[in-house]
Parts: structure tokens; sequence; C-alpha cells
């Protein structure tokens, strides 16, 4: 990996952790790769990245055709190359990983991104024609992005709704500054837009534009609008002040590092500073929390998990800069009852272990008789995942169908809904997962769009000559 900043300085600011490679760094490591005949790393890639040819390229100074090579299976390899669980997905399963350290495969994809950029080698999707077609975008994450850029190069004309003021999505009011910093995700925007998509910002479809507005608009739909329902905690307390869901929390962090007013902020419930903080969850998003706590001058920090680290959704590169950033884990243990008066002060917690596995194969956690215990608690972060709201109330559109957890259904093979011309992609139809499947959604379902809307305007030209 490039150079790490030491965990006493980088706890003390919110920029990102990691250097980059300089060129003779960038070839050496990508002259690592033994150019398998079977890339298991390609392999586990949601986007099947041809990364033995660009780790080549790299190798040989190639880098122009390493980043192309790149861009042609990516939208967003900067933002990748930073922030995809590596050691779950392309690293994790490098050959070299058995007994060495695996190709830092997004460490590279980063390097050869951010040189194409400072190099002038990255240019907007602009398209080589314009076509009369319009397409609606509602979402403007990674998934809603990738279609976007995708769709414009192909010459349609492209509006993205978000009710958000930023374009990103979690890109930019969920992942903090310390993962992916906030001007990366800006200058994706700016190349967009510069490609001539046209982005409504602080429009929230369903509220101020209805959705049956927006299909008389449009030729196409894509409903690319995230999970944003968080879970709750199901103990004693959950009331009291002090007590905030994670989003809330890392919203209000990267708001502040934006620089925008964030009312009540300055030691209210989404400031940690001078605060024993327990965050309740094992993923992505309580990694991000207790990390984001330390770094607001949290007086202690500690993460609840009621399975083992071994059994932990989260990356274990995360749990290792938490760890070494000063956050304490107490693996196996489940909160019980969140005590205090008006606002929380202790967290009583049961010790669990790790029972019989469940049809999924998972061993389900129990708690331990006799096993309570309790720690300090001045603000309590729920970080226990996010379900999708109801779509098709929100929308008025109860043609739309379901699962049981309330994802919207799509055709696997068009990727469009139970409404002709309307599509979803993302978190709305997997449920929370990465930025790199959402990615790849994107990128699926922009070919159907497109297929969708050939056979639409043939249609149209068959009717008008035959009339
Ligand atoms: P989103 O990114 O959620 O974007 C949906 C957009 O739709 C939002 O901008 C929202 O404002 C907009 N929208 C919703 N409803 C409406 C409406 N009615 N009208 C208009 N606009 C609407 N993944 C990783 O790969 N690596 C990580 O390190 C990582 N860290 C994460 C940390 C946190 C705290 C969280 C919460 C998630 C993290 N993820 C990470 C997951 C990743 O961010 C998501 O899987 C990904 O962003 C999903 O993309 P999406 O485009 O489907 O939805
Ligand atoms: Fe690895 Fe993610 Fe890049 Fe694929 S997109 S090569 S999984 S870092
Ligand atoms: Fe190279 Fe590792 Fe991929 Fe093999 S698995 S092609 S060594 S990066």
């Amino acid at each position: 990996m490039p150079e790490k900043r030491p965990a006493a300085e980088r706890r003390n600011d919110f920029h990102e952790i990691y250097g980059e490679f300089d060129q003779a760094q960038g070839q050496q490591q990508a002259s690592r790769c033994s150019q398998c005949g079977i890339p298991y790393c390609q392999v586990h890639c949601p986007l099947g990245n041809n990364i033995p040819d660009w780790l080549m390229l790299t190798a040989e100074g190639r880098l122009q055709e390493a980043y192309e090579a790149a861009a042609a299976t990516n939208t967003m390899p900067e933002i990748c190359g930073r922030i995809c669980p590596q050691d779950r997905l392309c690293e994790g399963n490098c050959v070299i990983d058995k007994g060495f350290e695996s190709v830092s495969i997004g460490a590279v994809e980063k390097y050869i991104t951010e040189t194409a950029f400072a190099e002038g080698w990255v240019a907007p999707p602009k398209p080589a024609h314009e076509r009369a077609q319009s397409v609606g975008i509602i979402g403007s994450g990674p998934a809603g992005l990738a279609a976007a850029e995708l769709l414009r190069g192909r010459g349609y004309q492209l509006h993205v709704y978000d009710r958000y003021d930023r374009v990103g999505g979690l890109l930019v009011y969920g992942i903090p500054n310390f993962k992916l910093e906030k001007e990366v995700v800006a200058r994706r925007h700016a190349l967009l837009e510069e490609a001539g998509i046209r982005f409504h910002l602080n429009t929230d479809v369903g509220g101020a534009l209805s959705f049956a507005d927006l299909r008389r608009r449009h030729d196409a739909l894509l409903i690319a609008t995230g999970v944003y329902r968080a879970r709750e905690m199901a103990c004693a307390g959950v009331g009291l002040g002090n007590v905030v869901p994670a989003l809330s929390y890392l919203s209000a962090a990267n708001r502040k590092a934006l620089g925008d007013a964030v009312p009540d902020f300055d030691s209210g419930p989404l400031d940690a500073r001078g605060k024993e903080v327990v965050v309740v969850g094992g993923g992505d998003t309580a990694m991000d929390c207790v990390r984001t706590a330390v770094r607001q001058g949290a007086t202690a920090v500690r993460c609840l998990y009621r399975r083992d680290r071994k059994n932990m959704p989260g990356s274990q590169r995360e749990v290792r800069h938490a760890e070494e950033e000063g956050v304490e884990f107490l693996w196996l243990a489940a909160p019980e009852a969140l005590l205090g008066d008006r606002v929380v002060r202790r967290v009583r917690a049961h010790r669990m272990h790790l029972g019989v596995a469940d049809a999924e194969g998972r061993q389900l956690p129990q708690p331990l008789p006799d096993s309570h215990f309790e720690v300090p608690a001045d603000l309590v972060i729920a970080a226990l995942g996010f379900d999708p709201e109801d779509v098709p109330r929100l929308f008025a559109a109860p043609e739309l169908a379901v699962s049981r957890w309330g994802t919207l259904e799509i055709d696997r093979r068009s990727m469009m809904t139970a409404l002709d011309g309307v599509f979803a992609a993302g978190d709305i139809v997997r449920g929370a997962s990465l930025v790199v499947w959402a990615i790849r959604d994107g990128r699926d379902v922009a070919e159907q769009m497109h297929r969708y809307l050939q056979a639409k305007a043939a249609v149209a030209t068959a009717v008008s000559a035959a009339e």
C-alpha cells in the first residue's frame, strides 16, 4: 500500500489516510502481478475490470493506455480505487495473497486515474451526436451517475433529479472524508455537467415534483434512490437524548467538513467532542462512525457488536484502521438497555455466544445468561443497517412491485420495473450494498435502457411512416 499516515496524526483531521504511489512505486507494485491465466482478481471484481492488462501497462509505464483500460469498464475508477473493500473483492482473491501481500490493485487503480486527471486524459463523456429522446434519473448516487454517464455518451438528453443539494448520494453524505475526499466526487460531477447532463438538485420526487409528471416528461426513467430507512435498536431507552442514527451523525459530520451550517451542531448530539461514545453495529457504517467520533475529539470510543471479529460484515482493513486510531471493540456483546435520565449515560449490555447456524450457514448470536456489564456513554450511535423507503407509496405508483424486504422488483434481464419504461438500479434493488455494485448496476441498466429506447424510437418511426 502507499504510505499510511500515522494514527496519531490522522486522528486529528478528516483527510484521506493513504498517500499516493509515485511513478516508481506504481510501476514496482504493478510489476508484482503474475498475469494469471485465470485472474481471480478480475473474477471477483463486480465490474469484471481487466486488472491484469492495466497492471501490465502500468508496469511498462504506458499509463494513458492503462487508464483507458481501467475506464473502459468503470465510470469511477478513482472512487473504487479508494473505497472498495478490496480485501473482500479483487485483492482478497489475488493468488499472491497466499503467504505474501496481494498486489495493491485498488491503490494502483487510484494512481492510474489520478495521473490521468493530472495529465488531462479524462474527458467529459460528450456524445458524438445528440438524440431527441430524453431520460430522467431519480438519484445522483453512484448507480444514477454511472447510468447517466453511459446514456449521455450515447447521445440521450439526460436529466438527473436529487433531493440533496449536492451530487453523489452516499459518496458525499454517507462516506466520510478520511475514506473519500469530497473534491473527488465534485470533480466527476463537473465532468458530467460539462458533457451536458442537467442536474436538478433540491428536488424531491414524490414531494414537490410528482413521479407521474416525470414519467410524462421523459421517454424512460431510472429509479436509483438508494436505501435510507435506518434500522432501529430493539432495547429499552432508545428514546433518550443523545441516541442518534448513524446516517444523521455522518451526514452532519460531512456537512461540517464541507463548510455547511449545521444547526445546533456544537456540543449537540451530532458532535462527539468530549463525549464517551458507543457505536452499536459491526458493518462499514459502524466503522465510519467510530472513526469520525475519534476525529471529533471523543474522550473514548467503543464499538459493540453481537458477533465476533471473524463474523463481522465490515472490512477487516477498516477495523485495523479503527484499532490503530484508538477504538475499543467489544465483540460478542449486545445492548440490553440504554440508561439515563433525559439523556443517555450508560449502556447495559450482555455477552453473546455464537449458536447454531441458520439456513444461510451463519451462526446465530445468543445471549449468555448472567453476563451483564455496563459501559459509560454520553452518545450512542445506532449503525444497524438500512431498509428501503416505501417507494410505491412515496411515488404514488402502487403498480411498482416490491420484494418482502421492500426493495424494488425488476425483470432480471431488462431491469425494468412493473411500469413500462421505468427501470431501477443500485441499492434500491439490491438492498444496502457497495459503490462498486451500484456502478455495475448503473452500467447494466444503461445498456438495457438504450435497447428499450431504440425499440421505442423504431416503433415511433414506423408509425409515422405508416401515417
Ligand atoms: P445512493 O448513493 O444512496 O444515492 C441515492 C440518491 O437518491 C441520493 O442522492 C438521494 O438523495 C436520492 N434520492 C432518494 N430518494 C429521492 C427522491 N425521492 N427524490 C430525489 N432524490 C432522491 N460502499 C463501498 O463500496 N465502500 C464504502 O466504503 C462504503 N461506505 C459506506 C459508508 C456509509 C456510511 C454508508 C451508508 C454506505 C457505505 N457504502 C460503501 C455503501 C454505498 O455508499 C452504497 O452502496 C451506494 O452509495 C449505493 O448507491 P446508490 O446510487 O444505489 O444510492
Ligand atoms: Fe478492485 Fe473495486 Fe477496482 Fe474492482 S473496482 S478492481 S473490486 S478496487
Ligand atoms: Fe495479477 Fe493477482 Fe490478478 Fe493474478 S490474481 S492477475 S497476480 S493481480
